[in-house]
This record gives C-alpha cells, sequence and structure tokens, in this order.
C-alpha cells in the first residue's frame, strides 16, 4: 500500500465511519421496530438517539425514527403517506420510485409500511411485500429516493405433528395447529383410498411431517410440502411418502413405491367439510345398497364438489329425481354422476373436458333430496356399480434404481421417527 493510497483513506474516514455509524443504528432500530406489537390504526414510535455514542465527537447527533403503519382500507400508498404527514412532494416521489417494482393497485388493507425519519426529516419508507422480500425506498437527494429490493433468506425445516380424530378429520387437525393449507393437501391426498363420510372413525390417528419455513428471525412464516403421512384408520395403515425422482418430477406414493393417484377419487369432494358420519349424530345418510345406487356426502350447502378423474361432461342439466346433475364419462369406460347440486361449476356444460379434482359444481338439495348432500353414482359398461368397492391399479410404480432411492429414503425417514 503507497503513500498516496493511506492519505485517501486518511481522507475518507471521516464520512465512511458515519455512514458505518448511520447504517448500525438503522439495523438497531429495524430490530426494535421488528419487535413492537402494532395494530392497524395504532402508530408506533421507537427513536434512539446516537448522541450519547460518544467514539467520534465530531459527528453531529442524528435522531433516526422508524414509524409502523398500516395502509387502511379504501386507501392508496399515496393517500397513506399523506395522511401520515409526507408531503405531496415527497410522497409522488416515493411512488415515482417504487411504481416499477410494486404493483400499487395490490396492496391491501392491512399493507405494513415503516416510515423513516432522520432528525425528524423523513428518509424513506420500507414495505415487506412479501415473506421474503422487502422494498427500501431511500431519499438520494432533496426531492428524489431510491429503491432497493432486499430478499431475505429464509430456511426450511420439517415439522411433525400427530392428531387423533375426535370429530372430523379437518377439526381434529385444526385442533393441532395444523396449517390450513397442510390440511387442504392431506385431505386431498387421502381422497384417492379414503372415503371421508364412511371410513374416518373416532380415535383414527394422524401423523404428518412436512415442511415449515422460517425467516431469519426464527419465526414461522410459511409452509411447503407434505413430506410423509400416516393415517390409521379402519384396521389399516395408510402410508403416504413425497418422492422426487432423478429427473426431478415429484409424485406421492405408498410405501411400495405405487403412486397415490388413482383414475377416481374416491371422496368426490372437498372432505374438509363433510358432516360427521358417525357416532352418536349419525345423519340419515345412506349408503349403497340395490334401491340407492350410489353414495351420499353429507355437506353444508355451496361446499365445491370435486370431478373424480379426466374426463368429458356428457350431460349438465336437470331432471326431477337428481335435480341439478352432471354425469363425466372417464377415459376407461367408467362414468361418474353428481347430483342435487346448487349450481354448476364455471364452465361445466356438455362436451367440457374436465381434470380430476376440478371444481364440477356446488352441494345442494335440488331434485328429490331432503338436504344439503352430494348423491354420487359410478357405472361401468352400462352397470352401476358400488364406488365403496373400486379397485385401481396404480398409476406407476417406481422400479430399479428408482425404487432403491426410494427405499433408502424410506428407511432414513423410518429411523428418524421415535
Ligand atoms: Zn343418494
Amino acid at each position: 500500500m503507497g503513500p498516496l493510497r493511506s492519505t485517501k483513506i486518511l481522507k475518507n474516514w471521516r464520512p465512511a465511519i458515519f455512514t458505518l455509524i448511520i447504517f448500525a443504528a438503522l439495523i438497531f432500530q429495524l430490530t426494535i421496530s421488528k419487535n413492537t406489537q402494532a395494530t392497524a390504526g395504532y402508530i408506533e414510535k421507537t427513536s434512539i438517539s446516537l448522541s450519547s455514542v460518544s467514539v467520534i465527537e465530531t459527528i453531529p447527533p442524528v435522531v433516526l425514527e422508524v414509524k409502523d403503519t398500516f395502509i387502511r382500507s379504501g386507501s392508496s400508498l399515496s393517500l397513506h403517506l399523506e395522511d401520515n404527514g409526507i408531503t405531496s412532494n415527497d410522497s409522488s416521489a416515493v411512488i415515482e420510485a417504487v411504481k416499477d417494482v410494486i404493483n400499487l393497485r395490490r396492496l391491501r388493507a392491512g399493507q405494513k409500511v415503516e416510515l423513516h425519519y432522520e432528525n425528524n426529516y423523513f428518509a424513506g419508507i420500507m414495505i415487506p411485500v412479501s415473506i421474503d422480500k422487502d422494498i427500501l425506498v431511500n431519499r438520494s437527494d432533496s426531492s428524489g429516493f431510491n429503491v432497493t429490493e432486499k430478499y431475505k433468506r429464509l430456511q426450511t425445516y420439517p415439522s411433525s405433528i400427530d392428531a387423533v380424530v375426535d370429530s372430523s378429520l379437518y377439526a381434529s387437525c385444526l385442533k393441532q395447529d395444523i396449517p390450513e393449507n397442510i390440511i387442504m393437501d392431506l385431505i386431498q391426498l387421502y381422497s384417492f383410498d379414503v372415503d371421508f363420510q364412511r371410513d374416518i372413525q373416532r380415535g383414527d390417528q394422524l401423523h404428518v411431517t412436512f415442511e415449515r419455513l422460517y425467516d431469519e428471525e426464527g419465526n414461522p412464516v410459511d409452509t411447503g410440502n407434505i413430506l410423509y403421512t400416516t393415517l390409521k384408520t379402519g384396521g389399516q395403515d395408510l402410508s403416504i411418502f413425497r418422492y422426487e425422482n432423478s429427473k426431478g418430477k415429484v409424485d406421492y406414493y405408498n410405501p411400495e413405491g405405487q403412486t397415490v393417484r388413482k383414475t377416481l377419487l374416491k371422496t368426490p369432494i372437498n372432505g374438509a367439510y363433510i358432516t360427521s358420519g358417525y357416532g352418536p349424530r349419525v345423519s340419515p345418510i345412506s349408503g349403497y345398497n340395490s334401491v340407492h345406487k350410489g353414495m351420499d356426502f353429507g355437506a353444508p350447502r355451496g361446499t365445491p364438489i370435486k370431478t373424480s378423474g379426466d374426463g368429458t361432461v356428457t350431460y349438465a342439466g336437470y331432471n326431477e329425481v337428481y335435480g341439478n346433475h352432471v354425469v363425466v364419462r372417464h377415459v376407461n369406460s367408467y362414468i361418474t354422476l353428481y347430483a342435487h347440486m346448487s349450481a354448476f361449476g364455471r364452465g361445466i356444460r356438455r362436451g367440457s373436458v374436465v381434470d380430476q379434482g376440478q371444481v364440477i359444481g356446488y352441494v345442494g338439495t335440488t331434485g328429490m333430496s331432503t338436504g344439503p348432500h352430494l348423491h354420487y353414482e359410478v357405472r361401468y359398461n352400462r352397470r352401476q356399480i358400488n364406488p365403496a368397492l373400486l379397485k385401481f391399479p396404480p398409476g406407476h410404480t417406481l422400479a430399479g434404481e428408482e425404487a432403491r432411492l426410494y427405499q433408502n429414503m424410506l428407511s432414513s425417514y423410518r429411523s428418524s421417527l421415535p
């Protein structure tokens, strides 16, 4: 290092340290504001003064302040800034700076906006736009602002929860604080094999291990995929594992390495909303017999009905018996019928091509029906069959090297279980 260079450093040390202190103070400030409780409509003030820091006496005292504010319903970012005392010039300059990185029309009521001040002078804002991204807007000169997108690192860890069924599977999972989107995924995974109306009983046991995403402060901020799950019901263990093959394709498999996905769903309705079919509150919902050639699923009016398998709608209309009903022809000569609907799904008409799980209609009580329920029939080669007895071959089975890798993954899961 030559003498020229050290002179330069000496010349520049003051602003550098000054910036460093401000930066450190800002970080401290942000940490403080993260820990303050604030609710919509309230403004929390936290401020610290650097005047007590006596490291460098030549630095003028800088007071940094962060206000947590929340956009009110019916407001906009510019209105919100002006409501909080920001001049219209500053407000327009901030909007100008952020309009290309934030879709301002998509900011919702309750969105947090941090207002930053230096020596009581408006210095910029911070908007946490998603769990992993903050938008920082800092004053660059007397009239302009710079925008920076700050990405937060999220860490993913597995989280395991057990539940014992004491009411519906859905309610029992909620009681154990299983996140709702994980419950919905669970119900979808078991809908291929489980009749949520008749199979689930009090005392059935559920285990689920799923991914949880944590922010830099260690708060759980989101959930990821279900890694594995076991449901003990009707004397059998239904275990399902997520597996990503060597080509990166992800699917769910049973312990034998067969895909869980089947040609038809066993529960062609959102199983979360099925009204209890057992215990003292047994509903008059009937099962399959020679007179009643279908399965009934009791659920509140408006519950989405799912298309049981991929196919084409051959009928969507009304008659006195079935009320509003839809008939779907599937690729392998199976035909399914969904009756008593209150309404048809969006775009469902004769000729519509439908995917498994697509909403085909909504539970109702039209036609010959005594209360809201789905009446579901399956026909095969023109004969009506009992949906409960349907047995479909798996979509595919892991073989060779994939089967070996899959079994290795299963043993590592098993050894990690208590
Ligand atoms: Zn029925």
